[in-house]
């Protein structure tokens, strides 16, 4: 299977926006045996800006542009430096990609983009993307990487698309409010019933929220490409989705042609 798994600020980080040495460790071994399994594995990550914040000492998500820019440059250095380190320990090898919007509506620089992808893939790294949040700027701007990871995966004709966030799927109410909310494991279509269930919440340091998630499985199940929204807390939990156990909620793909 080729997976494309997205990983959000919440699960790489502490709320201190340094990096939770555990959870990282294990997300990377646990890919790291997926791909000895024989399935393709890229990586959509976040976490610059928050790392950044981290390494940054600034104690908050910056509001100004300019020096949420600096934290995410500062951060993406981090970031990759522990893949690179933490796969290398598995033998695998690791790329960074940064992209913006133009990148993805160019249809020129959309193609080096997948063609640059499908020969990384074929040398068998693992892939690993952010947006360029360092130069990115409003108008050219993807926004979150929930969105980056279903145009990663449909342009990649994946066959799986896993969005690890601090959520454990989607509850039919808001589960901090509700104790009757209960979660939902399979949605075979997003209708009017399945958006009301939608909050807007996001964690401290990160982006998206449910709804950017369901706008991700809106673009996947469309194009034929399952998506699991699950909680990052246990890593493990990935095996049991690629093996289609009942983890997070998963949005059924629509058939195509
Ligand atoms: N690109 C941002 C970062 O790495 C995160 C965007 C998102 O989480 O949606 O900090």
């Amino acid at each position: 299977m080729r997976i494309v798994l997205k990983i959000g600020t919440s699960t790489l980080a502490h709320e201190t926006g340094r990096l939770n040495i555990r959870r990282v460790e294990e997300l990377c071994k646990v890919m790291s045996d997926l791909k000895n399994a024989g399935h393709e594995i890229i990586l959509v990550s976040s976490g610059a800006i928050g790392m950044g914040v981290g390494k940054l000492s600034l104690h908050k998500k910056p509001e100004d542009i300019p020096t949420k820019q600096a934290a995410a440059a500062v951060g993406q250095c981090e970031l990759m430096y522990t893949y690179d380190k933490l796969f290398s320990e598995y033998n695998h090898t690791v790329a960074q990609i940064l992209i913006t919007g133009e990148d993805i509506e160019n249809t020129e620089r959309r193609t080096n983009f997948e063609n640059t992808m499908r020969r990384l893939l074929e040398l068998s790294v693992i892939p690993i993307l952010n947006e360029n949040d360092s130069i990115a700027t409003e108008q050219i701007v993807i926004g979150d990487n929930d969105t980056l990871g279903a145009i990663v995966a449909t342009t990649l004709q994946a066959d799986l698309l896993i969005i690890l966030s601090d959520i454990n799927g989607l509850y039919t109410a808001d589960p901090h409010k509700d104790k009757n909310a209960v979660l939902l494991h399979r949605v075979e279509e997003i209708n009017p019933e399945i958006e009301a269930m939608i909050g807007g919440v996001g964690s401290k340091l990160g982006t998206g929220g449910m709804i950017t998630k369901i706008k991700a499985a809106k673009m996947t199940t469309a194009k034929g490409i399952d998506l699991v929204i699950a909680n990052g807390d246990n890593p493990s939990n990935v095996y049991d989705i690629v093996e289609g156990k009942d983890v997070g909620t998963r949005f059924i793909a629509k058939k195509v042609d």
